[in-house]
């Protein structure tokens, strides 16, 4: 889960790590009340889960209320890389000396976190690893062993060489990131700026955090003020009936039980020149309604063009599986071309259920042979 920059604001505060008055607003007239609490010069943010927000207009700077009204109206008139401004934040505005980056990434191919930093803040990270990667200073944290001390003071040294105050301010607010990053299971804790602000001391100017979807029951308190706008909302209906979905770009729709079967499947799919439009296991022991929630998901998508079953079932059982499929179509009336693979525990019966349904399926004998199938269909259309 991304945490829009005010979510993760608040995360930042209760970590102590330092950011400027302010708050979120959804409309103008909230904009202008935040204003006139704060009594100072304010940024406004659109709170869109993407950077480069300057650059697309959805960050200004107001002196007034009446002005930061206007601005926040203009703001959340704004789509920014395809995602409509909902939220304005309207914080106190910092008067930067000087722009830093730093993160915290977990690392799976090392199985460590990542610190980076840069020397020159408000800069995409990306740009800057594609055209000067030598300017990302790296280094990596064993998770259990944790953020040894000299590696707080050679990131330190190499951000402020020896202005010794700044070093010191530093490393407290690396520490709290580091305690954020374990304790809220985050995937990425990146400030982009941290900023030498006029006072002379570090602020955070932006946020950006990714929590670890799987992990965020552990902790709730982590995620604040969940804002639904922008997640995906079939995976989150996925995971209420039990089941694992990611919606990817293709046009065949899968509907897996097993993750490693469900692997397997795509690739099979792109073997045959397809791309699969999602990612769907139905877990072990699929139920009817488990099947039907599934269908709905799938066909809710409507870059899906084809669908494809590929059924082993071991725990599962194929004839449970043909009754889910049984009444999700007469209930969901689909019009795509399904291909169905079934083999395994009780596949006879299963059989026995689609055919005598009437229900117009596409039989596979092999995964091959049912990928093979769905990938033509769906380039038909
Ligand atoms: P992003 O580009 O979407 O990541 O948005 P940021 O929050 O990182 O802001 C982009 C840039 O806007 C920063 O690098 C700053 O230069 C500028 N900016 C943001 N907030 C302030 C502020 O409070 N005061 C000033 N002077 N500049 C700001
Ligand atoms: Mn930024």
């Amino acid at each position: 889960m991304k945490l829009l920059e005010y979510q993760g604001r608040i995360l930042f505060k209760n970590y102590g790590i330092p950011v400027k008055e302010g708050d979120v607003a959804k409309s103008p007239e909230e904009a202008y009340e935040i204003h006139k609490r704060l009594n100072k010069k304010v940024v406004i943010k659109a709170q869109v889960p993407v950077g480069g927000r300057g650059k697309a207009g959805g960050i200004k700077l107001s002196e007034k209320p009446e002005e930061t009204k206007e601005l926040a109206e203009k703001i959340l008139s704004l789509t920014i890389k395809s995602y409509p401004v909902k939220k304005v934040l309207v914080a106190e505005a910092a008067e930067i000396k000087k722009e830093m980056y730093i993160s915290l990434t977990l690392d799976r191919r090392t199985g460590k976190v990542l610190l980076m930093a840069i020397k020159e803040g408000g800069i995409e990270v990306e740009e800057i690893a594609k055209e000067r990667p030598e300017a990302i200073y790296t280094d990596y944290i064993p998770i259990l062993r944790g953020l040894s001390p000299y590696q707080i003071r050679n990131v330190s040294e190499f951000l402020f060489d020896g202005e010794k105050d700044l070093k010191k301010e530093f490393s407290g607010i690396l520490l709290k990131m580091w305690k954020l990053f374990r304790e809220c299971d985050a995937n990425l804790v990146e400030i982009n700026p941290l900023a030498v602000c006029e006072d002379g001391k570090l602020w955070a100017i932006d946020s950006k955090i990714i929590l670890d979807d799987n992990a965020s029951f552990r902790y709730p308190e982590c995620v604040p003020d969940r804002d639904m706008d922008y997640e995906n909302l079939k995976e989150f209906e996925a995971k209420e009936h039990g089941l694992s979905y990611v919606k990817l770009e293709g046009k065949v729709g899968c509907c897996v039980n097993g993750a490693g079967l469900a692997m397997a499947t795509m690739d099979t799919l792109k073997k045959f020149g397809g791309e699969p439009a999602n990612f769907l296991d139905i877990g072990g022991s699929s139920s009817p309604e488990k099947v039907k929630a599934a269908m709905r998901i799938l066909l809710s998508d409507k870059n899906v063009k084809s669908v494809f079953f590929n059924i082993f079932g071991g725990i599962t059982r194929c004839d449970d599986v043909a009754n889910g499929m049984v009444s999700a179509f007469q209930e969901l009336k689909p019009e795509l071309p399904i291909v169905v693979r079934l083999t395994g525990t009780n596949e006879e019966e299963g059989r026995k259920i689609l055919e005598q349904s009437g229900l117009k399926i596409y039989p596979a004998k092999s995964m091959d042979e049912g990928a093979k199938l769905a990938v033509q269909f769906a380039e038909k259309t």
